[in-house]
Order: structure tokens, then sequence, then C-alpha cells
């Protein structure tokens, strides 16, 4: 098992108020599992993938990944798994805009004293696998939507994780695009990579 949630809640506070999002949330994935989470605006979707991220913490329950408890972990070992085992796609793309390309995909390794010539040999393997070789020095602002999305890709496989999350990747860009989205997405898939999609497109 790569990953196992165990009646996982979270409660956000809004004011007074205690608004509960996830109410005991159980499911496990084998290593190699491509699945998607589906679920109307507003049902906790993100919430659940910023658990499954390390991103964010939760008020009860388990969570294990790769054999790890989560609840034992420090902010700083937290920081760590995220960066080195977990890749995340963003639907805001969360992005760099005013940097390059390139920057942006060796953002995750300046974290880690990667040397430099490794960081871009590593970053241009990640380019190429998404198609934007091409593209390596331009701004990522003064790219297209789709581009975009390739750059956050790349960002996440650069460091080769074993988990992909992804939160509603085709959400903001074109059918067609989104179509080569998930193709990219599936390929990963057959190289092994564990993938999780949020979406709330039936077809996906
Ligand atoms: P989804 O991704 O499925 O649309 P979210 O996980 O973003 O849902 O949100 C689930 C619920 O939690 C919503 O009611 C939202 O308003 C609330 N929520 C999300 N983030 C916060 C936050 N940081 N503070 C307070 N409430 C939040
Ligand atoms: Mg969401």
């Amino acid at each position: 098992m790569i990953l196992e949630l165990k009646g996982i809640y979270k409660d956000y506070q809004q004011g007074k108020m205690t608004v509960p999002v996830l109410k005991d949330v159980n499911f496990s994935m084998e290593e190699g599992e491509y699945v998607a989470i589906m679920g109307p605006s507003g049902s906790g979707k993100s919430t659940l993938l910023h658990i499954l991220g390390a991103l964010d913490r939760y008020d009860e329950g388990d969570y294990f990944l790769d054999g790890q408890d989560m609840n034992q972990c420090s902010d700083k070992e937290l920081a760590k798994i995220r960066n080195d085992s977990i890749g995340l796609v963003m639907q805001d793309f969360a992005l760099l805009g005013d940097k390059t390309v390139i920057f942006n995909v060796m953002l995750p390794m300046f974290f880690d004293h990667t040397p430099f010539k490794d960081m871009k040999r590593l970053a241009e393997i990640a380019l190429q696998e998404t198609g934007i070789s091409n593209l390596k020095n331009k701004k990522v602002n003064q790219l297209s939507g789709g581009q975009k999305q390739r750059v956050s890709i790349a960002r996440a496989i650069v460091k080769r994780p074993m988990l992909i999350l992804a939160d509603e990747p085709t959400g903001a860009l074109d059918s067609k695009t989104g179509i080569e989205i998930m193709d990219m997405l599936s390929n990963l898939n057959k190289e092994g990579i564990t993938i999780i999609v949020v979406t709330h497109d039936r077809d996906i």
C-alpha cells in the first residue's frame, strides 16, 4: 500500500462557526494506481488533496504515506516529504509568472542543495517529457494556459515523485488541451507513478 487514510476529519473555523468539511474519510491506494476524486464544488476535494499532499494537517484520524505516519512528522519532515516524494499540480498552476519556465521547473531542487548543473539537466529532461523544451527561456506569464499547465507538470515530475496530486488540472483549459494534459498524466502513470486527480468532469 502506498497510502492509507483512516477516519480523517477536518473542520474549518469560520468566525465563531465550526464548519465540518471532511468526516470520516477512509481509503487506500496501491502503488501505481490512478484514481479520480469526484464531488461537487465545496465538498472538500481540495481540502483532502492538501492533506494528501502534506500541505495541511487534519483534526483526527491517521494518514500513512509509504508506511510513514504523517501525524508523527514535524513540519520540517513534512516539507521534506512534500519536496521529495509528492508532485503537486494545482488548478491555478502556482507558478512564478515573472520567472522563466526553466527556473520554475528547477525550483523544487533549490531546497535540497542539488548542484546547479544537475538541476539544469534534470529540468531539461522534465521539459522534454512535457514537450516544452522550446519554451524554457520564456517567462511564464507569456504562456497560454495549456503551456502553463505543462510547466506545472514538469515541475511536479522533476524529482521523480512517487505520487502526483492534481487538483482539477484541466479545469482552466479548452477540451483539446485538457485531453493532452490527461494523456500526459496517463503516460506518467504507465511509468509507475501513483496519481490522484481531483475533477468534476465525468469523462476524466
Ligand atoms: P472543493 O475543492 O471540493 O470545491 P474545498 O475543499 O475547497 O472544496 O472546500 C470545502 C469547504 O471548506 C467549503 O465549504 C469551503 O468554503 C471551506 N473552506 C475551504 N478552505 C477553507 C479555509 N481555509 N477556511 C475556511 N473554510 C474553508
Ligand atoms: Mg477545489
